[in-house]
């Protein structure tokens, strides 16, 4: 790594950021440079930057990949940010098992600089990496989602401005910088592959691109989960023309390996689990649909109905996406392929597609 003065950069790095075009590596996707300007010009004693490795999605683990080989850049990242925000403390938020596994390194590699590791405790989950989330956590209250606005660079840690960035987001920073990013990203790869891991190749790439590229386009009939094994988007093999959505992460799954039921459970048994229970639609609505699945005769209607309120009323993105993986399951495998490929009794079958047209 170049050895440059991060205060010499100054204003410079908002610059290069807003060249880079660099989006949050999160998940959600929001514009880095914009989010570094509403933390810059919110007026306040006190400024906050947070690294949010709460890395939590089944099949994504491309933050331990990064924070493991390497975390100097991450650390990089965040000092630049904490000296163009004037920030005086910055906090590593750390999912449980990476914090046992990290934490002496990180320690060394923090060395003097104001950054305090943060252990997320268990109890937090999955919704506790929701960053308002993550800001309750850190305050030492109940790990759920605050109602916004307002939003954390104008009113985040202790109701100060405070940046929160992911992991990768944070890494990219550090090499744009110091102009060497070249708009890569790291993409997980899950599932009936031979080459599981994480890569990292440019952001361009369609996911047909990267599967063939790491040898791992199957020869048996497939599809794929983009973006997280709980709440990624299922696509058929001709959908796979476009970039890698979220997390970037590639799920393959064998048509003929998985039952519908066993895959649908699997989803809902999720988020069920982790729902937080703040809000009524997601802690009731998870439960129910966990019930009607496992009831002899589903009531698919009643299935259906709730997963659609759920997708309008849930008071976070948690609550939002947990239709996402079953509607387009249903959409984009179920309803086009061929009944000998996928075992599901046909009148199940034909009530499910009815539920999600
Ligand atoms: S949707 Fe509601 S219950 Fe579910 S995680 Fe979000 S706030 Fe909690």
């Amino acid at each position: 790594m170049n050895d440059i003065n991060n205060k010499k950069m100054g204003n410079k790095i908002i610059q290069k950021l807003k060249d880079s075009e660099l989006t949050g590596r999160g998940g959600g996707c929001f514009n880095t440079a914009e989010k570094w300007s509403m933390v810059k010009q919110a007026k306040a004693e006190k400024k906050y930057v947070i690294c949010n490795a709460s890395e939590g999605e089944p099949g994504v683990k491309k933050d331990w990949h990064i924070l493991t080989h390497h975390a100097g850049r991450v650390i990089d990242g965040m000092k630049i940010a904490m000296d163009f925000l004037r920030a005086k403390e910055g906090i590593i938020y750390l999912n449980p098992d990476y914090y046992f596994k990290l934490k002496d390194r990180l320690t060394g590699i923090i060395n003097e600089a104001p950054i305090k590791i943060f252990h997320k405790p268990h109890r937090a989950g999955y919704c506790g990496g929701e960053e308002t989330s993550a800001l309750n956590t850190i305050e030492g209250k109940r790990s759920e989602p605050r109602l916004r606005p307002p939003y954390p660079p104008t009113h985040g840690l202790y109701g100060q401005p405070t940046l929160v960035n992911n992991v990768e987001t944070l890494y990219a920073v550090s090499l744009i910088a110091r102009d060497e990013y070249k708009k890569k990203r790291f993409y997980t790869l899950n599932g009936d592959i031979i080459n599981n891991g994480v890569y990292e190749f440019p952001e361009s790439w369609t996911m047909e691109t990267v599967l063939k590229e790491t040898d791992n386009w199957p020869d048996f009939d497939f599809f794929v989960q983009a973006g997280g094994d709980a709440s990624g988007e299922i696509l058929n093999q001709s959908q796979l023309k476009q970039t890698v959505p979220g997390t970037a992460s590639i799920t393959v799954y064998s048509i003929i390996k998985y039952d519908p039921i066993t895959l649908i459970k699997g989803w809902i048994d999720f988020f069920a689990s982790e729902s937080c229970g703040k809000c009524t639609p997601c802690r009731e609505g998870t439960y129910r649909l966990r019930e009607i699945l496992n009831d002899k005769e589903p009531d698919w209607k009643m299935f259906g109905s709730i997963l659609n309120t759920l997708n309008d009323t849930a008071f976070c993105g948690l609550g939002c996406v947990v239709p996402n993986a079953v509607r387009s399951y249903v959409k984009n495998v179920l309803s086009i392929h061929s009944y000998n490929k996928i075992n599901l009794p046909a009148e199940a079958r034909k009530q499910i597609c009815e539920c999600f047209k």
